[in-house]
């Protein structure tokens, strides 16, 4: 994974650039916890269950399966985020697809689960570039942690925030 915090930019990026008035508050932060929610998978860790196992981490809880269920069962409360349907529907699925795409593109640990339950296999895109964070929140102090979150500004936080201005200049430009 890219660190926590990191699945996190996506939908604030995207939630800032569109505006309040297209992403409410509320919409934004169900997209913030969707977009972390993949990695609650690492208790599996705690119960011993292995990496590579399809209930372990990176597993079931990163394939697209559960990025379209779990969109569609929050759906069923979609009130509550003060915006319509679709827009809702869309929002949540892109933050949380947002999740294992990121994972994908990182330089380590075991590739995600895209296609389970038909597969167990796990899958890597074509190039890795986000150093893969440590476990470890101490390592954060050591030059090893340093260089993942100097990748992750890079890969992640400074395209969100430059897509987030130009969304911001063009929805100030036209309307
Ligand atoms: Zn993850």
């Amino acid at each position: 994974m890219p660190t926590i915090v990191t699945h996190a930019a996506v939908p604030l990026c995207l939630g800032l650039g569109l505006g309040r008035k297209i992403i409410p508050a509320r919409l934004m932060l169900g997209g913030v916890v969707l977009a972390m929610l993949p990695d609650a998978d690492v208790l599996a860790f705690k119960f011993g269950v292995a990496y590579g196992n399809a209930f372990g981490h990176r597993g079931f809880t990163h394939s697209l399966l559960f990025a379209f269920v779990v969109p569609l069962l929050c759906l069923l409360g979609y009130r509550w985020f003060r915006a319509g349907f679709i827009r809702v529907w869309l929002f949540l699925t892109v933050s949380l697809l947002s999740h294992s795409l990121l994972d994908s593109v990182t330089t380590g640990g075991k590739g995600v689960g895209w296609l389970w339950p038909w597969s167990d296999d796990r899958f890597f895109a074509p190039w890795q570039v986000i150093r893969v964070a440590p476990f470890a929140l101490s390592s954060y102090l050591e030059p090893r942690g340093q260089a993942v979150m100097w990748s992750e500004w890079q890969w992640v936080w400074l395209p969100g925030l430059l897509m987030a201005f130009l969304l911001f200049v063009l929805r100030k430009n036209f309307r």
